[in-house]
């Protein structure tokens, strides 16, 4: 009876908004002041998002999505880094640097009032050589007297100079407009990515934790298949390496291998690449160093991993240099600061002596099926329903509400959509996916639950 009312479309609604595709990324980037903020706010619609959290060394939220004439994207805000510690023409270097490798289209903003600076222009050199399309601002451009501002920067050499204001909205239509002439109708790496072709990979985790050691480990003893995938001017950054006999690619190795010279204000820079990695690829290793306490850094490493929906393995690396009171200490650590990831399968590794890197695969591979797992609907109902009877949720205000129905609304990672009576409370929906992860197992994987209540 419960199943009475039940409305497929009301599932497809809710999957939509916990639905994330593969979306091209937009990169905004540009000297301080000309306007970036403003910009990124204009095009995601929303005016407190960005400028509000600044300076935001710390800040980890780097994407917002956006829509234009139907169109879904990413914008990159570039715009948070701590300019102080590493000056204005390394930032923003840096920013284009990064844009260039992780977006499919940049715009660049300039102040239009002040004209191209000499940071502008070595930026555009950065850009140009890169070969991403790139979409050229003239921001601050607030009426028509502007418009032959914005005409001297031709001289950049980056094509036509579009007339904006991001302040009021001038001109942004249009400028959209070729934005998305520019960006890929859809990313080469596809979601939908037929079976059979390479697990992609991001190995991640805070500086010095070990990710290029272990990169060339694997890389060096499994033979390096393709080192550089020829041709492709949007992956110039992910390796194929062969391991336990399968190809897996390595996304966004390129900032991995390369030392980047950053020291003191390079999280923010770190984040940019962690969420750009994260994007591409399926599933996140997370580097955890046990020679150092377990940081609020790691934590929220982790938490992006959860939060982009990616199936998570938890490498505990440099075990070589544990003691037993430290292996004692971090046992304790890892309980009271990775609870979030208790579900994620854990590999205790030493990418300086090889330690235990034949697990990794295995690893991986429990991940991953975690996370492509579909329960089917009937078998899920008759879970919910033994546990509705058993474990009722408590009466609130004379008032029960119950799980009448459920539904897997997607895989990868597992979305289930609940129907109910009333409100569930947090602690409820905490126990069901408790349950949910004993039944069915989902090891590996975030598994995400939405609500909807009926009347
Ligand atoms: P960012 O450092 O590049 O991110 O620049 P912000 O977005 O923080 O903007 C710097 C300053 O320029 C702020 O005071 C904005 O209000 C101002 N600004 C941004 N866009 C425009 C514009 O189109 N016209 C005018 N007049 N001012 C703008
Ligand atoms: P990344 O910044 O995450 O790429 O870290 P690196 O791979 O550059 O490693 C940082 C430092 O940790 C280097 O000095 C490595 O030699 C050292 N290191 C990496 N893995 C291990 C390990 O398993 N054991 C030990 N003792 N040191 C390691």
């Amino acid at each position: 009876a419960a199943e009475e009312g039940f409305d497929p479309e009301e599932v497809e609604g809710a999957l939509g908004e916990a639905g994330h595709g593969p979306l091209p990324v937009l990169a905004v980037v540009g000297r301080p002041n000309v306007g970036k903020s403003t910009l990124v706010n204009r095009i995601i619609g929303r005016r407190e998002a960005v400028v509000e959290d600044r300076p935001g060394v710390t800040r980890d939220r780097v994407t917002y999505e956006a829509e234009w004439a139907g169109r879904r994207f990413k914008v990159v805000d570039t715009g948070g880094w701590e300019q102080d510690v590493l000056g204005i023409d390394a930032s923003v270097a840096a920013q284009a640097e990064f844009a260039v490798e992780a977006a499919d289209a940049v715009v660049f903003v300039v102040d239009a009032t002040v004209g191209a600076t000499d940071t502008d222009e070595a930026v555009v050199k950065l850009l140009r050589r890169a070969g991403k399309p790139v979409v050229l601002c003239a921001n601050k451009v607030d009426g028509p007297s502007g418009e032959a501002d914005a005409a001297y920067l031709w001289s950049l050499g980056l094509g036509e100079p579009h007339p904006v204001s991001a302040l009021h909205g001038r001109g942004t239509g249009d400028m959209l407009d070729e934005v998305l002439k520019a960006l890929p109708e859809a990313p080469e790496q596809s979601f939908g990515t037929p079976p059979g072709g390479p697990r992609r990979i991001a190995l991640i985790g805070r500086p010095n934790v070990g990710k290029s050691s272990l990169l060339n480990k694997v890389a060096g003893e499994e033979r390096v298949v393709v080192n550089e995938l020829a041709g492709t001017t949007r992956d110039p950054v992910d390796e194929l390496i062969e391991l336990g006999g399968r190809t897996w690619k390595f996304v966004d190795t390129a900032g991995i291998r390369r030392r980047v010279h950053l020291q003191e204000g390079a999280d923010y820079y770190a984040s940019l690449r962690t969420a750009a990695a994260l994007e591409k690829a399926e599933v996140a290793v997370v580097l955890v160093d046990v020679s150092e306490p377990i940081s609020v850094q790691d934590q929220r490493i982790v938490t992006m991993a959860v939060e982009a929906g990616r199936a998570v393995v938890l490498a505990y690396n440099k075990w070589d240099t544990l003691d037993e009171e430290r292996r004692f200490y971090l046992e304790r650590e890892i309980e009271r600061d990775l609870a979030q990831v208790r579900w994620a399968p854990r590999v205790n590794v030493s990418a300086r002596t090889g330690r235990h890197m034949d697990k990794l695969v295995p690893a991986m591979d429990t991940a991953l099926e975690g996370w492509e797992t579909r329960v089917p609907t009937g078998r899920l109902n008759a879970f919910l329903g033994e546990l509705v009877a058993s474990h009722p949720h408590p009466v609130r205000g004379g008032k029960q509400p119950r799980i009448l129905f459920g539904t897997q609304a997607g895989t990868r990672p597992p979305r289930f959509v609940l129907f109910a009576s009333g409100f569930l409370e947090a602690g409820y929906r905490r126990f069901v996916e408790r349950r949910l992860r004993e039944e069915f197992g989902f090891e590996g994987t975030p598994v995400q639950i939405s609500v909807r209540v009926r009347e």
